[in-house]
């Protein structure tokens, strides 16, 4: 009976990789320096899965940014404008690719399927001379190897790399990328081959896009293939791996008739109806990688029910063809609960990290091969027990109210329009009016005096009256700008969904938790365990001390619920509609405190939602609808003359522009700058569209000072296609991590552009 790991994070336990990295790029220290730490992290890992006992241990699943990049390296698909000159690649061509340099920007990045991670995304054209020009995969299996441990080499798969990948600048719409098959597929060939040479005896293929929705031509292409490159593998054992999903029925029978493959990995925690199609049908003499520990999350596995499932399984596949795995890579889940030394114990005893799941996977796999750990299956058992029973999980009087909103429906009663005008008559703005999505620079002074409060150094007192200091000087800057609704800035918090999970109850905390989001960052999602409730109002002090200080409208903030949801670990023993829906609710409580407290705008941020889109179009629908009436359920109870405002990063709306109508807010502000066209013609399809709009003007990603021509030019093309009466002028996002030296000329000029604008409507 055997074991095994799809992937593992890459960071360290203590973030060793980020912090190396960072000093190599600042120019601290040297590229063997990086590569040590590098090659430590990678020796430690394999080490653990050793001891372990995981028989299945992964190579080239680090990087030194990310994976997709390494193939794209691996494959000598370098775009012409980072002036690689042949032979293998190293650091500067890489990083430059990753991270840009003085002359050339990156590589656009974008989210790895439905996680929070970032990939870098392969530009390809016709032209493009593919060539074996990165050989990590091998170092990394010999470097193993000499450690004494034998490893199975992961590739990103020849299919999904294509899948993933966008076609170059200039031939967008000629051009086929699935064409380009013949001529990576060599390539990857030179690889195994190599691999084969070194001695290895396993490879897997993550082909990940295996659970999208694909079209037959895409599912051919799989086919082709991998019978392209059957002669090349033979002689090798060949795992190909899916995972984030269930693996639709269709791709799933030819996946499973594909020659020359030896195993197949399913993700079995997403991918229950994955579970079905196994046990009706599973090609003989095959391995199954079974993936029943959760990637994704934090949660210790219910041993006792995995266990379950896999005699089940053995049933159907035979006994000596499953393999124990985990649902997908471990680089989403936090790296190890060892360094967790402020988690309660009760909750800590709920969790398990990437090096406890490691753990668990082995001893499934002992388990199923009937060498149960007594011990170990107990202690799991009791801890699942107190999670189920235990009182700071289930709190009745959020459970009932929560419940009852599924299937039901809040909307506010009066519509858009009618609203809008209730609320002009209160707020008297002008035409084009003026605002910020929230934050405003986040000094270093700023962060030390957060700090200090929270480590107890500085008094409440002493807090309170710096950070009213901050408020002041914000207000004063924006009445100076002229700015028509201001907001606070929120110096007062260090993370929109961490500030407000700190202060509902349900929620944990780690001190190292931390998950790679892209390259060296990290985020560090709070712990959802328990129903979320409201204890007492989180930022009606801040927002009515702020309104105190201006004759103008001052926004109320919020993070909605869908984001808090997106952005945490979440339950998952419960669905995730049901945690959503108790969020709303304690914020529906905040937003109806607010506008008690006189505050007349109030902006719920679900920069999120689209995050949360579930990767099959089956299961769109339920998610959107969900999610669109948790937003509403926040606002439902307020006047009309109270206006609502969300906000939401990334612009590609186009396939859920219904639902975000849906939401009905009163106002909504979008990322913009670095993708006009596309949005701007989905809001010229809904002329319909009634409720007020900020596409930002400028891009406050870049430290660059947009001028007034240039900010005036951008809203008159936004002119071009929505009503004056409903178009705002705002920025892209948050300020929080520009300087004031960028912050004040930019929003002047953006300032004076609306101004402009407003004597020539
Ligand atoms: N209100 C938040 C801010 O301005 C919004 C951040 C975001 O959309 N990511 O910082
Ligand atoms: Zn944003």
């Amino acid at each position: 009976m055997a074991s095994h790991v799809v992937g593992y994070p890459r960071m360290g336990p203590k973030r060793e990789l980020k912090f190396a990295l960072e000093s190599f790029w600042d120019g601290k220290s040297s590229a063997d320096e990086l590569q040590n730490v590098a090659a430590d992290l990678r020796a430690s890992i394999w080490n653990q899965m050793a001891d372990a006992g995981i028989k299945f241990i992964p190579s080239n699943t680090f990087s030194y940014y990310d994976q997709v990049l390494d193939t794209t390296a691996m494959l000598g698909a370098v775009p012409p404008r980072y002036s690689w000159n042949g032979g293998e690649i190293g650091f500067d061509v890489y990083f430059s690719m990753a991270r840009g340099n003085a002359s050339v920007p990156a590589m656009e990045m974008t989210k790895w399927f439905d996680t929070n991670y970032h990939y870098i995304v392969p530009e390809l054209g016709p032209d493009v001379n593919f060539s074996y020009a990165s050989h990590k995969a091998v170092q990394e299996y010999k470097e193993a190897k000499a450690l004494g441990m034998e490893t199975v080499p992961v590739l990103v798969g020849p299919v999904s790399y294509l899948l993933l990948s966008k076609p170059a600048k200039g031939v967008e719409k000629s051009f086929s990328l699935l064409s380009l098959i013949d001529k990576i597929i060599p390539v990857y060939k030179e690889v195994v081959a190599e691999l084969k040479a070194a001695g290895a005896t396993w490879i897997q293929f993550d082909e990940p896009t295996l659970v999208l929705d694909l079209d037959s031509h895409k599912l051919q292409a799989f086919s082709d293939a991998y019978s392209e490159l059957q002669s090349s593998l033979s002689g090798l054992n060949v795992l190909i791996e899916t995972y984030f999903a269930d693996v639709p029925a269709e791709t799933y029978k030819i996946l499973t008739s594909l020659k020359g493959v030896t195993g197949f990995g399913f993700d079995l925690i997403r991918g229950t109806k994955t579970l079905d199609l196994i046990k009706t049908e599973f090609p003989l003499g095959k391995y199954l990688f079974a993936g029943v520990v959760d990637g994704r999350n934090i949660w210790a596995n219910d041993l006792a029910s995995s266990l379950t499932t896999l005699q089940d399984l053995a049933g159907t596949v035979g006994k000596d063809k499953v393999v124990v795995s985990t649902s997908c890579s471990l680089l989403h889940t936090a790296v190890d609960l060892e360094n967790e030394t402020k988690l309660d114990q009760e909750i800590k005893s709920w969790l398990a990290f990437a090096a406890q799941k490691v753990v668990e996977v082995n001893a499934l796999a002992k388990a199923l091969s009937g060498q149960k750990d007594e011990a170990y299956f107990s202690s799991n058992a009791a801890a699942q027990a107190s999670r189920k029973s235990s009182p700071r999980v289930t709190n009745e009087a959020v459970q009932k109210p929560a419940a009852a909103l599924k299937g039901s429906d809040h909307r506010r009663a009066t519509n858009v329009s009618a609203r809008l005008d209730a609320q002009q008559k209160k707020l008297n703005l002008p035409n084009l009016p003026t605002t910020t999505i929230g934050s405003f620079p986040q000094t270093m002074d700023l962060r030390r005096v957060r700090r200090e409060f929270k480590a107890k150094k500085i008094s409440e007192d002493d807090y309170v009256k710096t950070i009213k200091e901050e408020i002041n000087n914000v207000v004063k800057l924006q009445e100076e700008l002229d700015i028509d609704v201001l907001v606070h800035g929120e110096p007062e918090r260090n993370d929109m969904v961490e500030y407000f999970g700190e202060q509902l109850s349900g929620f944990a905390f780690t001190v190292n938790g931390w998950v790679q989001s892209y390259g060296s960052r990290c985020v560090k999602p709070p712990i959802i365990y328990g129903d979320v409730s409201r204890p007492k109002a989180m930022t009606v002090f801040w927002s009515s001390m702020a309104q105190s200080m201006t004759k103008r409208p001052m926004k109320g903030m919020l993070t909605g619920p869908v984001t808090i949801l997106n952005w945490s670990f979440v339950r998952n023993d419960q669905p995730r509609f049901e945690t959503c829906y108790q969020i709303a609710l304690a914020i529906k409580d905040e937003v109806e405190d607010l506008e008690k407290a006189g505050i007349t705008v109030i902006q719920i941020d679900e920069a999120a939602l689209r995050e949360g889109l579930p990767l099959r179009k089956s299961e769109q629908d339920f998610y959107l609808k969900w999610a669109v009436h948790s937003f509403r359920i926040t606002n439902c109870g307020v006047q009309d003359t109270t206006q609502v405002h969300t906000h939401m990063c990334y612009s590609n709306f186009n396939d859920i522009i219904h639902s975000i109508m849906d939401m009905d807010a009163d106002v909504i502000t979008i990322e913009n700058s670095r993708s006009d066209e596309k949005l701007l013609s989905v809001f010229r399809e809904g002329v319909k569209y009634r409720a007020g709009i900020g596409p930002g003007v400028y891009d406050i990603h870049s430290p660059r000072i947009p001028s007034t021509e240039e900010i005036a030019d951008r809203i008159n093309k936004m002119l071009a296609v929505l009503e004056s009466n409903i178009l705002w002028v705002n920025p892209d996002c948050g300020l929080k991590t520009r300087k004031y030296s960028e912050v004040k000329p930019a929003l002047s000029n953006m300032v004076a552009a609306a101004k402009l604008l407003r004597t020539q409507l």
